[in-house]
């Protein structure tokens, strides 16, 4: 389901032998516990990691299990309850009682909806948040997947913090399948992070524009710019117009109060060269919770000013989350799904960026890299003349 943490795996094992697939799959070496064992059931202990719990059941048995095992509580509950209103018995294990006691085990996921009146939903779905209403009222979201995004917006190259050059970029971009690719590097604010001179800028965008009258991929250019502690942007109006897109993000003054931090944020969204707010909550995960922001006042500065907020994939990061993301959503403003990669195997970092909106029920059109790139074009320009 894309939990962005999880406390132990579980996992579900189709055998016919469950004695055998158990000492089987407790004889690694990356095992270090075997925590529990029972009849149908695993618990192991690794070196590092969160335990992992394998129910080992009959073939037959797999989907309902599977469906057991991983939806929510919440989710599960309901779909228990309508199971109820229709005389059946979702039981443990997910097998179905039927109304005359007879036990039928569904063939897949799909079925066990099917069974309930429902339309499939996919894991990401099953959190106990509305899905189930939604669904019986007809509004499941048609989720977003992978190979609807049309580009990357976020990428540093070589010419800041990032290990790879602009040709690399646009190379892997191709590979990717995508029609663009924004090159966002630092700001001067960030020398640690080779933050930009103007003229090095001004460099790096000629590079770009030479590259991309060699046709393929068209490379944007742009900026990651810092929004100072003051609410100003780290490059001049002039500057920023000369870029085709604008990211502002808040990499300092982490001790900055609630009432300065908005005031920042607000000031920079209200700039028209201020496309994306780059991951906008600055949490880590593990290692610090973030600016001392109002998200919910942040997302209706968003919607008020049409900029869009990130969701920047990186699994350090996940930022915004999932509850904030549906939340942007639900008030219409656009979402960014970026890499912010700094080298090509970051674009991996995709899988849990969409993962991410799929909990959001995010769709593509909610989402500002699946447009065209004509159409983004139109979108980058309205928030510019809007000033
Ligand atoms: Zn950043
Ligand atoms: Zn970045």
């Amino acid at each position: 389901r894309h939990e962005e943490r999880a406390a132990h795996l579980e996992l579900v094992a189709a055998t016919l032998e469950p004695e055998a697939a158990a000492d089987f799959l407790t004889s690694f070496t990356i095992v270090e516990r075997i925590l529990a064992r029972g009849e149908g059931l695993i618990k192991l202990g690794f070196h590092g990691g969160v335990p992992c719990l394998i129910h080992l059941v009959a073939p037959e048995a797999f989907a309902a299990a599977r469906f057991y095992y991983t939806a929510s509580a919440g989710h599960l509950a309901q779909c228990q309850k309508l199971a109820r209103e229709q005389g059946l018995e979702i039981a443990e294990g997910g097998v179905i009682i039927m109304p005359d006691g007879s036990r039928f085990w569904p063939a897949s996921e799909a079925e066990i909806y099917d069974l309930l009146h429902l339309p499939y939903m996919p894991p990401e779905l099953r959190n106990g948040t509305g899905e189930i209403e939604a669904a019986l009222s007809g509004r499941l979201p048609d989720l977003i997947e992978a190979d609807d995004m049309r580009g990357d917006l976020h990428v540093h190259s070589n010419y800041s913090d990032g290990g790879w050059s602009l040709s690399e970029i646009a190379a892997a971009a191709r590979e990717k399948g995508w029609e663009y690719i924004a090159v966002c590097d630092h700001s001067p604010l960030l020398a640690m992070a080779g933050g930009l001179s103007r003229e090095k800028l001004v460099a790096r965008n000629q590079e770009i524009r030479r590259l991309n009258q060699e046709g393929g991929v068209t490379l944007l250019a742009g900026a990651e710019v810092d929004i100072r502690a003051d609410g100003s942007l780290d490059y001049p109006d002039d500057c920023l117009a000369e870029l085709d897109i604008v990211i502002a993000s808040m990499h300092t003054g982490f001790q900055q109060d609630r009432t300065r931090l908005m005031e920042r944020l607000a000031k920079a969204m209200r700039h028209p060269h201020v496309h994306i707010i780059g991951h906008p909550l600055g949490r880590m995960l593990d290692q610090r919770a973030g600016f001392d922001l109002d998200p919910a006042e942040v997302i209706r500065l968003a919607a008020e000013t049409g900029t869009a907020l990130e969701i920047n994939t990186s699994p350090h990061r996940l930022d915004l989350p999932d509850i904030y993301a549906k939340m942007a959503k639900d008030e219409g403003v656009c979402l960014a799904i970026n890499n912010d990669a700094h080298e090509r195997s970051e674009l991996e970092h995709l899988e849990y960026g969409i993962g991410l909106a799929r909990r959001a029920w995010l769709e593509p059109s909610q989402v500002l890299n699946c447009l065209p790139l004509a159409k983004l074009r139109q979108q980058l320009q309205q928030k510019r003349s809007r000033a």
